[in-house]
């Protein structure tokens, strides 16, 4: 199975970044051909990277949504308008979204089953804090995220979602987990996954994200749970992501 790798550019990207961004990753576009890509600007710059990306192998993706096709929810984006505006993937339950906007396990199952009803194909986010980490409650924590976002998910649904594991401590502060103690917990999260959907999870896709960056990338994408990466700030910089995209190609 090719790596898998989603740029998340957070809460940045003008409409003439997004323009120059993503005309310097199509440009290099002949180095993507052992990698699927997915790169998820804000909502007000999908538009102008959809155009950006018609001829291009890499695919686009959103940072949230909501649940519902529409309705009195001022503020909100449904699926169905993300599909509407050519996005094929969601970001779903970043911890971002658990710690500053009080998203729940709850909301993000029903987020979850929403996008899948729209025929996006959710990235969900799991992963513990230092804290949780440091009093050895990393497992359970990742359990308890795994039954209860995933509660509403059938086996056969369970095959459509990308799990990205993203221990809270390695975002943005450039420690990031070493490759075998990523590859540990990736073992142990699809371990889960085979208990609740059984087979199906050898095939389910679980990418790490955590201060990914071109110089530890292949060393993480060498390990054989690992299926590819969420990155966050070395996404926003074309040479760094394209070394990125190149070591998972590797
Ligand atoms: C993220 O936002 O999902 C992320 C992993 O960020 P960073 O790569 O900057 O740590």
């Amino acid at each position: 199975m090719p790596k898998f790798i989603v740029g998340n550019w957070k809460m940045h990207g003008s409409l003439s970044e997004t323009h120059t961004l993503l005309g310097q990753l199509t440009e290099a576009g002949a180095s993507f051909e052992r990698v699927e890509i997915v790169v998820c600007p804000p909502f007000t710059a999908l538009f102008v990277a959809k155009q950006e990306l018609e001829h291009s192998r890499i695919k686009l993706g959103a940072q949230n949504c909501y649940i519902g096709s529409d309705g009195a929810f001022t503020g909100e984006i449904s699926p169905s308008m993300l599909v509407d505006m050519g996005c094929e993937y969601v970001i779903l339950g970043h911890s971002e979204r658990r710690q500053f906007f009080g998203e729940t396990d709850e909301l993000v199952a029903r987020k979850i089953f929403a996008a899948l009803e729209a025929a996006l194909t959710p990235i969900v986010c799991i992963g513990e804090t230092e804290e949780q980490r440091e009093s050895n409650q990393s497992e359970s924590v990742l359990s308890r995220q795994i039954g209860q976002s995933l509660s509403k998910i059938t086996s056969a649904e369970a095959g459509k979602l990308i799990i990205a594991y993203e221990p809270i401590w390695a975002i943005g502060t450039g420690k990031t987990a070493t490759p075998r103690q990523a590859q540990q917990t990736h073992a142990f999260i699809r371990a889960e996954l085979r208990k609740k959907f059984g087979s199906v999870a050898n095939d389910m896709r679980i990418l790490y994200g955590g201060s990914i960056k071109p110089e530890n990338a292949e060393a993480l994408f060498r390990e054989p749970d690992i299926d590819g990466g969420l990155v966050g700030g070395a996404s926003l910089n074309a040479t760094s992501f394209l070394s990125i995209i190149e070591a998972a190609g590797a």
